[in-house]
């Protein structure tokens, strides 16, 4: 921690030039006093489809404090100056579903290997995780639930990124909430586990396990697939009576023939984690039923929830089960997939590759599957149903970061204009998980959580890649920054992809 407030500084004044003379010297103002002007930007807000040209933005204490004409003359004051010109200025990505590797996962892990690799105390494997986050564009990312032991550091990183010791986008840490598979799918003589407040199969501990979730810090709740009905619905409300929103899976995945549409939008989620969630409601035995899916869409609406599809989760399962293969990340992105994550992607840690996934029942349908999703979501874009870009990174194939790209593209194809896309990735992610902190566009008074591009977004959606850089709680993040931050630990990483590597290489 010590190390990275020193580093951080100076690489402030290093790279980046700060501390001119009528600034106060950098190591004694607060991080969060740090002002910036992008000079001759084009900023889309995306709150509308408005494009702002030949625009200059102050950025001051975290924020967005003023949008001016790109005539005006900027003072000492104003800050640091970012040229804009040629470039354009959008919201910082969120990634709305997301399993961040990180070092309480590696250190409780049952794997002796990874539990004993040699972390450090300055959470190195950690930071380059996050600084991969900010490369890609990502200034806000939601954990949908891990280990107890990932969770605990997830949420001392959420408060360390927070309180600017350590670089990276923010955290929003949620709790999963699950019952055990008997419970819902046990055969009617089958014994059900004795319900606690780790595993309910009662209301009484669905609503003690959110109440210790609220206690501990979470940011949201995500119910799981195996909670039963009395359950799920006790977690619903009284995650809602405690203020937290929910994220999550349907109720009675584990009884896929009587799965309860109405029972489910009656007691809604804040947010479907995924497209394939409502898919199981609009298949009828093993084939689908296209005339359903307005309906559902429509149901949907009506409830309120929003959506994160998860398009590019399923397109990399297909590609899996067809190519034997994991897909190729896009990009330089394949260099930047830290050993541990490398590792899991393998055979054997690698299931999605293993014999007993392509044997299981219904594999021979996954390509449908996708096909399905992508239909169900366009009709969910088509009713207004807020959708939101998420990854589950890092599913085999999904590196954090780029992958929020790659579902941008995916949302583009289904129909979605440039700007809609952008909203997704940004404002109605910020309406889900941060609604009282502003809306996530770039406006005056919005909190400065940026992404500069080198091309046009509007143009083409594949222009999201193409990052100069990312303002993220109002620091300035350019390439060659997070560039530098990453190499002081490459040594770091190298280590630990050595102990890694096969025996037998
Ligand atoms: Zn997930």
């Amino acid at each position: 921690m010590s190390k990275w407030v020193r580093i951080g500084v100076s690489s402030l004044v290093g790279l980046l030039g700060i501390g001119l003379a009528a600034a106060p010297p950098a190591a004694a103002a607060p991080r969060d006093e740090a002002r910036w002007a992008i000079r001759d930007v084009t900023v889309i807000p995306a709150d509308n489809d408005e494009v702002l040209r030949h625009r200059t933005v102050l950025i001051r204490d975290g924020r967005i404090a003023r949008i001016l004409d790109a005539g005006a003359v900027l003072r000492p004051q104003d800050g640091e100056v970012v040229d804009g010109r040629g470039k354009y200025l959008v919201p910082g990505f969120v990634d709305a579903h997301v399993h961040l590797a990180n070092e309480g996962a590696i250190r409780a892990s049952k794997d002796p290997v990874l539990a004993g690799l040699p972390l450090d105390q300055g959470h190195r494997y950690d930071r380059r995780i996050l600084l991969n986050l900010l490369r890609a564009g990502v200034t806000g990312a939601a954990n949908l639930g891990g280990s107890a032991a990932s969770d605990d550091n997830l949420l001392w990183l959420r408060d360390e990124i927070a309180a600017g010791r350590m670089p990276g986008p923010r955290l929003y840490v949620g709790k999963r909430i699950n019952g055990p598979r008997a419970a819902v799918a046990a055969k009617p003589d089958g014994a059900v586990p004795a319900s606690t407040v780790d595993a309910p199969t009662t209301a009484a501990d669905g609503i003690a396990a959110v109440r210790r979730a609220r206690e501990r810090g979470y940011d949201f709740i995500k119910p799981y697939q195996f909670l039963n009905r009395e359950t799920y619905r006790a977690v619903v409300e009284e995650a809602q009576r405690q203020g937290l929103i929910t994220t999550g899976h349907l109720p009675e995945l584990g009884c896929a023939d009587c799965a309860d549409r109405a029972f489910a939008f009656a007691h809604p989620l804040s947010n479907i984690a995924h497209s394939e969630e409502l898919a199981r409601y609009a298949r009828v035995g093993s084939g689908l039923a296209p005339a359903d899916i307005d309906a559902l869409a429509q149901a949907v609406a009506v409830s309120g929830a929003s959506v994160t599809p998860t398009l590019v989760t399923l397109k990399t399962i297909v590609a899996m089960y067809v190519q034997r293969a994991v897909p190729a990340v896009p990009g330089d992105w394949a260099q930047r997939v830290d050993p541990v994550t490398r590792r899991e992607w393998n055979p054997p840690a690698n299931r999605y590759l293993s014999e007993a996934f392509r044997a299981q029942d219904g594999a021979d349908s996954f390509s449908a599957g996708y096909d399905f999703a992508r239909v169900l979501t366009r009709q969910l874009w088509k009713r207004g149903v807020p959708l939101t870009v998420g990854t589950d990174a890092a599913l085999p194939g999904l590196a954090f970061g780029v992958s929020v790209q790659q579902e941008m593209i995916e949302l583009r194809e289904i129909g979605l204009s440039p700007v809609e896309v952008l909203r997704a990735a940004s404002i109605n992610a910020h309406r889900l998980f941060d609604p009282e902190r502003g809306r996530g566009a770039v406006r005056e008074g919005e909190r400065a959580d940026l992404v500069l591009l080198d091309a046009d977004p509007l143009a083409d959606i594949h222009n999201v890649a193409r990052v100069a850089g990312v303002f993220v709680r109002g620091q300035w993040w350019p390439q060659t920054r997070i560039e530098a931050a990453l190499a002081e630990d490459a040594a770091f990483e190298r280590g630990l992809a050595e102990r890694l590597a096969p025996q037998a290489e």
